[in-house]
């Protein structure tokens, strides 16, 4: 399953956040290193789209889809040369699709700050050039192979990647991230990839801000966008404080009337989840019978036979074709049935393209 790491410096609100995300009641103590263990948490997806056919299919179960967010701790400045158990951060870190990036924008004299002040564009600096740091290694070790590669040869295709290196090295030393690195689709797949730099993942920043910020942001969170303004990056504003207090709520009714108090439509945490999915450049599919609704999960640009995969590897290699009925459609025409008879019923062979939305029926082979 593809995951999202939750990183930031100590103390901003990683756990409080993770814990409302996961709903789990981890400790979440005013100390550094409180939460050292990377923690998994598998979390559902709000889809409003899986209520609407719950509603048409009046099914058995529902099954909304998943995704995994890790809370990696630990991360401090010097983590790059091993201080503070820093290195096997990195490492998990490492194993993560994409990056949610918390920052502190609340001030509040009873929780401590490691660095003394509440200041996002220095915390979030702090641990990017913890994270350029482990990739210049990475990159140096790759760069002395591709140079004696290039000089032995001769070989067009190594030089080549000796100047990318190069010049993705000289990027680096002057405090950008790989992310932002210009360079062909062909040739980071060819001379990048294989690297896996942590920098080149793609990030959401999420400030954690005061109760009365969470529509507008504060000073904190403006200079953080000014900051990130050429990164590309979804920057959005969650009060961890306010999630904790919900994600304790029993009925859906008492959180939503809570919202409505605060002048907030949605959770922050669904808005995270939300934004997380599109960071991973996910889309969902649905199937539709009486027995189960069910959302699946897959990365953008699947075709049928690998959506398929999903539910079963049988439904991949078996795969002869797909019925294919739009959302919005089966909204209209309110079942299957009426979709076949109105022409809104597609069949769809092995290079149709999935989208978001899709209600899809597979025949395959056993
Ligand atoms: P982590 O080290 O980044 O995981 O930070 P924690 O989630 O453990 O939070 C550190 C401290 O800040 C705890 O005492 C939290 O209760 C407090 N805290 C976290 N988020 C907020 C917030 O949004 N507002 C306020 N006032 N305190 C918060």
């Amino acid at each position: 399953a593809l995951q999202a790491g939750i990183v930031g410096l100590p103390n901003v609100g990683k756990s409080t956040l993770f814990n409302a995300l996961s709903s789990a009641k981890a400790q979440a103590a005013n100390f550094p290193f409180c939460t050292i263990e990377p923690n998994v948490g598998v979390i559902t997806v709000p889809d409003t789209r899986l209520t609407t056919l719950e509603s048409l299919v009046k099914p058995q179960r529902v099954v909304p889809t998943t995704v995994e967010i890790v809370d990696i701790a630990g991360l401090v400045k010097g983590a790059s040369k091993g201080e503070g158990l820093g290195n096997q951060f990195l490492g998990n870190i490492r194993a993560t699709d994409a990056i949610i990036h918390v920052v502190r924008c609340f001030d509040n004299d009873n929780v401590i700050h490691v660095d003394g002040s509440v200041n996002p564009v220095r915390d979030k600096e702090i641990i990017d050039i913890e994270l350029q740091f482990k990739d210049l290694e990475t990159i140096e070790k790759k760069l002395s192979r591709s140079e004696k590669q290039a000089k032995s040869g001769g070989d067009k295709e190594a030089q080549r990647g000796v100047e990318i290196l190069k010049a993705l090295k000289a990027h680096l030393e002057s405090g950008q991230n790989a992310r932002s690195f210009e360079v062909t689709k062909e040739e980071k797949e060819k001379f990048l990839d294989e690297l896996c730099l942590l920098t080149i993942k793609p990030v959401l920043y999420v400030c954690n801000v005061d109760e009365g910020s969470v529509i507008s942001g504060n000073q904190h969170t403006a200079a953080l966008l000014d900051a990130v303004k050429n990164e590309n990056a979804e920057v959005i504003f969650i009060s961890a404080a306010i999630e904790s207090d919900i994600a304790v709520m029993e009925s859906y009714e008492d959180r939503q009337m809570f919202l409505e108090d605060m002048g907030l439509s949605e959770s922050g945490v669904a808005r995270l989840i939300q934004s997380t999915y599109k960071l991973l450049n996910l889309a969902t599919y649905f199937t539709a019978g009486v027995q189960e609704v069910r959302a699946w999960t897959i990365t953008k640009g699947f075709l049928a036979p690998q959506a398929a995969g999903v539910i079963h590897s049988d439904f991949e290699k078996g795969f002869i074709r797909a019925e294919v009925i739009k959302f919005e459609d089966f909204v209209k025409f309110k079942s299957e049935a009426a979709c076949r008879e109105n022409g809104k019923l597609a069949v769809q062979g092995k290079t149709y393209l999935v989208e978001d939305g899709d209600i899809m029926h597979f025949l395959f082979n056993v």
